[in-house]
C-alpha cells in the first residue's frame, strides 16, 4: 500500500514567500531556494498559487531551512512568518465575524480551518466552554516530517495561529499550551487554551 503524502495550502506558501521577500529581501528567498534540493528549488520557483496545493513535507523542508538559516533550531524564527499568515488569512474569510469579536467563532471553525491548511489529519474540539472562555482541541495526525505537517507546526506553528486569531477578535491574556504532542511520543496532539 503507498503512503499518501499530505498537502498544505498555497496559502501557506504565498504568505511564508510574502514574509520571507518583505522582511529580508528577494536575495533572502533566493539564497534560501539554493539551500534546496533541485527538485524543491524547481517546485518553490514557480508561481506559487493560494489555491493551488502543494507537498507537506516541502512546506516543512522550507521551514526548518529557513529556521537552520536564520533561526537556532528551536522555531522562533517561524513566529512572524504564522502571524502574517494568520493576519492575512483571517482577514478576508473572518472579517465579519473578527469584527464582531467572538474568539469562540474562530475556535468552533478551527476543524474546518485546520482542513483549509492542510488535507492530511484532523483537529478536534474536545472542549468547547464559551462561558468560561476555555477550549481543548486535538489534532489527530502521524508525526512524520516526510508524510505531513512537520515539529515545526507542532512546536509553534498552530499555538502562533490560534493566539493570533484570537488577538484579532480582542480576546485578552491568550494563553496556548500544546501539552500532548505526537512529535513527543504521544498519540496525538493537545491544544488547551484560555483567554479573558
Ligand atoms: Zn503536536
Amino acid at each position: 500500500m503507498k503512503t499518501k503524502i499530505g498537502n498544505a495550502n498555497g496559502v501557506i506558501f504565498v504568505y511564508t514567500k510574502d514574509y520571507i521577500i518583505k522582511t529580508h529581501g528577494e536575495n533572502t528567498w533566493l539564497d534560501l531556494l539554493n539551500n534546496l534540493s533541485a527538485e524543491d528549488k524547481l517546485h518553490l520557483s514557480k508561481n506559487l498559487i493560494k489555491t493551488a496545493w502543494y507537498s507537506a513535507p516541502l512546506l516543512n523542508r522550507l521551514i526548518n531551512t529557513y529556521d537552520a538559516i536564520h533561526g537556532n533550531g528551536d522555531f522562533a524564527k517561524i513566529i512572524p512568518i504564522v502571524e502574517h499568515i494568520a493576519k492575512n488569512d483571517l482577514n478576508p474569510v473572518f472579517q465579519v465575524f473578527l469584527d464582531l469579536k467572538n474568539p469562540a467563532f474562530v475556535l468552533n471553525n478551527a476543524p474546518t480551518l485546520w482542513k483549509r491548511y492542510f488535507d492530511s489529519g484532523e483537529m478536534i474540539i474536545d472542549i468547547a466552554d464559551e462561558e468560561n472562555k476555555r477550549y481543548i482541541l486535538h489534532l489527530e495526525e502521524i508525526a512524520d516530517e516526510n508524510l505531513a505537517s512537520g515539529m515545526a507546526i507542532c512546536t509553534l506553528g498552530i499555538s502562533t495561529w490560534i493566539k493570533t486569531g484570537l488577538e484579532m477578535t480582542e480576546a485578552n491574556n491568550i494563553r496556548v499550551v500544546h501539552t500532548d504532542c505526537r512529535y513527543k511520543n504521544d498519540k496525538s496532539c493537545t491544544i488547551e487554551l484560555t483567554w479573558d
